[in-house]
């Protein structure tokens, strides 16, 4: 039994799979933010390349990917998958654990393949300039090192809290000649209104991106880039599940259940997607599972309705699950989870019980990836540890039942750059902050109203 499921540099996919061409409905129309009118590319062009805006759009199931993006790829693609064997004994599993490994990429992440095409359409749309916002720093981190193939400028606006908690991801993304600013900044309008009213705001992501969009909507030279949510960026992502596959029919093995943290659904999109089409195509049924902090619950305490991606109402509205736009979730340390929305596409699925969601508190988390670690050897990402769980209580399910199933998670980045986070959690000062209900209800409130 091999531990260690490895495929060839010519197996990295020559396309994307694009989920829309199999949803039962398209997906809802994005609104101007203004006129409540679903936009157009045209709308869309001052902040972002014309191919991507297509793809954005796009209902064709297949979309190639350039030559020079694979080139890029092959950097750290096909990347492993695992059979977590010393897991499945350290936990006393009769199931089987498989991992995809994401953290192989040179930020550390599944984040890097989306920001490698994004660099590469921008810079073909000579476009000279991205600004982006940051959670945990992974996403900077990923743009940074796009920017820099490509000789793109990038100005990265950090969320506070992870910018205290997380002074390397600053220095990485540095390294590769990005600017780097805390949010809620000095440098946007956005950013000094918030200032004005909470100087010592954690900032969210949802401020974040409302500053980056504001940089790239008054600078012609500039793009704006998202890590997630956009559905062209959980089509980017489908590369690891493309690859998934391929390695469990080496395996010899399916999934009866597919696992992916979610904070903007793009790498569960990632991992999901391509076995969901096993499922349109009615070949077999996996369950899909989304896995989110109890601190943030998006799919499984919020609601699905239209709402603003970011927190000045500067983005369209996307019909999503979400806790409001001006949701500022606790400071947890799975910084790339705390979004207050999600992909309009994992949310229409989830809607269409295609996809399940489930949420745990921080502790558990920390506990079930030292498990991990000391197991696997792997330290993982904050972000990630939320599949591992849901993976091991999974396991754990199975084998009450006296079931033996096959569970495949995405282990979407390494920890290496939060061992604050971990220091935290060993020495005891780590606290779960279930989210309260009432407080889902005051920024629920506050939702736009839209007539559709
Ligand atoms: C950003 C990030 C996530 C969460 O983002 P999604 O878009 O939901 O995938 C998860 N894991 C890691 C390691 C991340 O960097």
């Amino acid at each position: 039994m091999d531990v260690k499921i490895l495929l060839k540099e010519s197996d990295i996919p020559k396309t994307w799979y694009n989920v829309v061409a199999d949803m039962k409905y398209a997906p809802a129309a994005v609104l101007h933010p203004g006129t409540g009118k679903p936009v157009g590319p045209d709308d869309l062009s001052p902040l972002f390349p014309m191919p991507l805006i297509e793809q954005e759009v796009s209902a064709q199931r297949e979309i190639p990917i350039p030559e020079e993006v694979r080139r890029i790829y092959a950097l750290w693609r096909p990347t492993p998958m695992c059979r977590a064997l010393r897991l499945e004994a350290a936990i006393g599993t009769k199931s089987k654990i498989y991992y995809k490994y994401e953290g192989v990429s040179p930020a550390g992440s599944h984040k890097p393949n989306t920001a490698i095409p994004q660099a590469y359409y921008n810079k073909m749309a000579g476009r000279k300039r991205i600004a982006t916002e940051t959670g945990a720093g992974q996403w900077g981190s990923a743009m940074a090192l796009g920017g820099s193939f490509f000789g793109l400028d990038v100005k990265v606006y950090m969320v506070n809290v992870s910018y205290n908690q997380k002074p390397y991801r600053r220095m990485y993304m540095e390294a590769y000649g990005a600017q780097v600013v805390a949010s809620p900044s000095r440098d946007t309008n956005a950013g000094r209104g918030i200032l004005a009213e909470s100087p010592d705001s954690p900032g969210s992501l949802g401020i974040a991106i409302s500053e980056a969009v504001e940089d790239a909507a008054t600078r012609p030279d500039t793009s704006y880039a998202l890590g997630s949510v956009l559905n062209h960026v959980c089509l980017h992502q489908t590369v690891i599940g493309i690859e998934a596959k391929e390695q469990m029919k080496i395996a010899g093995d399916y999934p009866d259940v597919v696992i992916g943290c979610c904070g903007g659904g793009s790498n569960l999109s990632g991992i999901g997607f391509p076995f969901l089409r096993d499922k349109f195509d009615g070949k077999r049924d996996p369950r899909i599972v989304a896995v989110e902090p109890a601190s943030c619950p998006t799919l499984t305490k919020g609601i699905y309705a239209y709402d603003f991606g970011d927190t000045a109402k500067l983005t369209p509205l996307i019909k999503m699950y979400t806790l409001g736009h001006d949701f500022v979730p606790p400071g947890i340390h799975a910084g790339g989870l705390r979004y207050h929305g999600n992909s309009a596409l994992i949310s229409q699925l989830y809607h269409e019980k295609l996809l399940e969601g489930q949420a745990y508190g921080q502790i558990a988390v920390f506990q079930s990836a030292l498990t991990f670690a000391k197991a696997e050897g792997l330290l993982p990402a904050p972000e990630s540890s939320h599949a591992i769980h849901a993976a091991i209580v999974e396991a754990r399910r199975a084998d009450e039942e006296g079931k033996r199933k096959t569970i495949l998670f995405n282990l979407s980045g390494h920890g290496y750059f939060d061992l604050a986070a971990y220091d935290d959690f060993i020495n005891g000062r780590l606290a779960d902050h279930e989210h309260p209900a009432e407080k889902i209800q005051e920024a629920l409130d506050r939702l736009p109203k839209v007539e559709v």
